[in-house]
Parts: C-alpha cells; structure tokens; sequence
C-alpha cells in the first residue's frame, strides 16, 4: 500500500524519535486518516529528503514518530521552471497552482499584468493546495508561492538573471524555433490574464530583448489556449524534452 505523505518543518525531525508538533498534522493523521500506532508513513523535510517513519503516538495537537530510514526524493526535475502566472480569477489560480506542482514545476510567481482583472488570491488557502499537491505527485520539494509582482518589475528582474525567459502570446513565433542552451537548467515562463497580454507588455519585452535579454516571446501553437491552460502546457512540453 502506498504510504500517505507530509510536508513538516525541517527542525522536528533530529534523531531516532521525533515529536511534531503540529495540530494540523496530528488532526490529518488521527482523525482524518485514522492512522494508529505502528502504522508507517513517510515525512517530508521540503529540501528534498524523505523519512519512513512509523506512527508512536498521535494527540490532538503532536504527533510521535520513529525513523526508520532517510532517503533522497530523486523525483525532483533537473530543470527548475518558475511559472510567473499573471492573476486570474482565483479559483482558476489555485487550479494552476496544483496542476502545476503535479507536472513539475519549482516555484510561482503571481503577476499583476496590465489586463489583470482579479488582484489578489488567498494564499494561505493556495499554499495548502500546492502543499496536498505536492505530496500526491510525491516532490522532494513543496513548490513556493513568492509575493505579486507587477509585470514590467518581474520581468525586468528575470532579465538580469541567468535563467531564460519565455513570455507565451499567441503571436509569438513557435516555440519548437527557441534556441535552447545543450544544459536547459532555469526557465522562466510568462503567462498573460484572459485577457493577454496588453501591447505595452509585449513592447518592453522586445526592448529588453533588443538590449540582450535571454527573453523569447513564443506562441504554443494556433490554438488559443485559456490563460490557466498555457503555462500547464508549456511546462509540461519543456519538463519532457530529452
Ligand atoms: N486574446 C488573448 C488571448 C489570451 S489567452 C491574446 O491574443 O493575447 C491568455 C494567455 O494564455 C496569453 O496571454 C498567453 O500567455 C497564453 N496563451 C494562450 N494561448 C496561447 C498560445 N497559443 N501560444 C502562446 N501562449 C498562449
């Protein structure tokens, strides 16, 4: 049977016995899952190590466990994608959030673009999702949400990093014509509102990228896919290639 999964803070684990306190993990486990004494599990440190444990105690606000074995999550993807998601309406933001963490990517950066309808999103609830996420699709890592950026900040910081850029609009030219470096190890992908990207946007782009910016403006193909749809889809065909 597949062992349930959690993401705990780092500092609870240290030695052979470890107690947890942590109310909502001792609620998940003994009322929710009703997992009792001798049942095993696996804990999670967010850097990428694994714990089997087995269940010794659980109360209403701790949990004890005993390590049986460390091992190193090897699921975690080479490539690190950082999917700054421009706000959309915010159940449709948590929907990418989570499908997101399925299929690999490394962190979320929201975006205030200039089409941007919604302005905010609750990120305590997203946290949890891209947390219960990441535990199913079994990460080493639990994807981090970073602060709302306005575009034109975000994008300019991103410039002035190593990683490569990818600002999808469907006008761009395809992304299968995008040079990628022989070791593809940080990609940034811009996803614009429902409503796209304003030209403004696409404007500085093409002026960062005219003063070197490793940005590319890039189309998925000429099927217009809905704004939560396009950085699935991109991360999914970039986190696939050999
Ligand atoms: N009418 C808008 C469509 C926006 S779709 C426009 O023409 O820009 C919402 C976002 O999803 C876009 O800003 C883009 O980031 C992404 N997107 C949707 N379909 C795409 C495609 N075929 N290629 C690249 N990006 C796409």
């Amino acid at each position: 049977m597949k062992l349930h999964r959690f993401f705990i803070p780092p500092q609870f684990i240290s030695g052979r016995y470890a107690r947890i306190p942590d109310p909502d993990l001792a609620k998940q486990i003994g009322r929710v899952l009703r997992l009792s004494p001798g049942d095993m599990l696996i804990l999670l440190d967010g850097d990428g190590f694994e714990y089997t444990a087995r269940l010794e105690k659980v109360s209403a606000r701790e949990v004890h466990v005993e390590i049986m074995k460390r091992q190193w999550n090897d699921k975690e993807p080479e490539l690190k994608i950082a999917l700054y998601q421009s706000l959309i309406k915010k159940d449709k933001i948590e929907w990418v959030f989570e499908k997101c963490t399925e299929v690999g990517v490394t962190n979320f950066h929201p975006v205030l673009s200039e089409r941007s309808e919604k302005l905010r999103f609750n990120v305590l609830r997203a946290e949890k999702v891209v947390k219960e996420a990441a535990e199913q699709s079994e990460r080493g890592i639990k994807p981090e949400i970073l602060e709302i950026e306005e575009f034109g900040r975000a994008l300019r910081r991103g410039a002035a990093s190593e990683a490569m850029i990818l600002i999808l609009h469907p006008e761009g030219s395809s992304l299968e014509r995008v040079t990628f470096p022989k070791k593809l190890l940080a990609v940034n992908i811009f996803v614009g509102p429902e409503g796209g990207f304003s030209d403004a946007e696409i404007d500085l782009a093409r002026e960062l990228i005219k003063n070197g910016a490793p940005i590319s403006i890039v189309s998925l193909g000429p099927r217009i896919l809905r704004a939560e749809t396009a950085g699935l889809v991109a991360s999914a065909i970039l986190l696939n290639r050999n």
